[in-house]
């Protein structure tokens, strides 16, 4: 038997008494006034044990978590036409590095990274009637919580300092990969990033990654084919240019954003959320990614 709460506690006491808690985004007044201090984790077991500790029902802004829910709703819509504007590569670059994009004609090399988010925006922009509405209604009922909103405040700051968004959009235009205006698949994007969740709420959203494409409502939204690709995406870009560091570490699919979130999972088993809201060099959270890989050690439960 496995000690979860006592794991959990653990890994929370001892992180929170370390010094360097990395550091807040700065790029929006709506994330760079977090304080550094607020911890949370939560841990649902598929069988529908919970458990978990700290800042776990405050809500944060999910940013690019919200990347792997849009990627299953487009993936969900277009099947395997998908890979025909976007690849599965990791790309070894930061979330918004530009570069790699035009030397590749416009194709992202994946859709967790900024551009490959911007192309899977422009999807949903063509094929959801009321792309904003129904793509919250989507993440309200997976989490089964009615509460959850676009926080207007952020993705208004998202959209006046976005200009390395509008460059790749820009881009992709160039290289006829968005077929929407700039604008408007930008405003869809901008909102997707700006979504608040709680830990909890994150890790009932996740249970349909874990669990072959069903949510906890028992409803099907994904094929188990889909899910099992998007998790391999995840694990191998997750986490941008420290992809690699966080298989090595912790050994599991998962995805990060800059207001400090991660939310893992382990098919069949768990899915795990984490927020501490300080970054470390690659824009990942610091005492995040250092809890998850105290956990999969001291349980031993990883892919691997
Ligand atoms: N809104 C941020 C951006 O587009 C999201 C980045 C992230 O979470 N890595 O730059």
């Amino acid at each position: 038997m496995i000690d979860y709460p006592g794991i959990l506690k653990e890994i929370h006491t001892n992180l929170k008494q370390q010094n360097n808690k990395g550091k807040v985004a700065t790029y929006i007044k709506e994330l760079s006034t977090v304080d550094v201090d607020k911890f949370g984790i939560h841990l649902n077991l598929i069988d529908g044990q919970n458990y978990s500790v700290g800042d776990y029902e405050t809500p944060f802004s999910i940013q690019s978590i919200s990347k792997v829910f849009t990627l299953l709703k487009a993936f969900s819509i277009l099947g395997n036409d998908l890979w025909k504007r976007v690849d599965v590569e990791p790309s070894g670059n930061p979330f918004n590095h530009l570069s790699l994009l035009e030397l590749e004609n416009g194709i992202p090399r994946n859709p967790l990274i900024n551009s490959g988010a911007i192309v899977i925006a422009d999807i949903l922009v063509s094929q959801l009637d009321n792309p904003k509405q129904d793509f919250l209604n989507f993440i309200k009922h997976i989490t089964n919580d009615d509460s959850i909103h676009y926080d207007e405040s952020t993705a208004r700051s998202e959209r006046e300092t976005g200009f390395k968004n509008y460059a790749a959009a820009n881009l992709l235009k160039s290289f006829n990969n968005l077929n929407n205006p700039v604008e408007d698949v930008l405003d869809f994007y901008f909102h997707q990033c700006s979504i608040k969740m709680t830990c909890k709420q994150l890790a009932n959203a996740f249970h349909l990654f874990a669990n072959h494409g069903i949510c906890q409502q028992n409803i099907v939204h994904s094929t188990p084919s889909q899910i099992k690709r998007i998790n391999a995406i995840m694990l191998t870009c997750g986490f941008y240019d420290e992809a690699g560091e966080f298989a090595f570490e912790v050994g599991l699919p998962g995805k990060s954003g800059v207001g400090g979130g991660i939310a893992a999972l382990l098919p069949n088993k768990f899915t795990i959320t984490t927020w501490s809201p300080g970054l470390n060099k690659k824009g990942n959270s610091l005492l995040g990614m250092q809890a998850l890989e105290q956990f999969t050690t001291k349980t031993g439960l990883s892919v691997f």
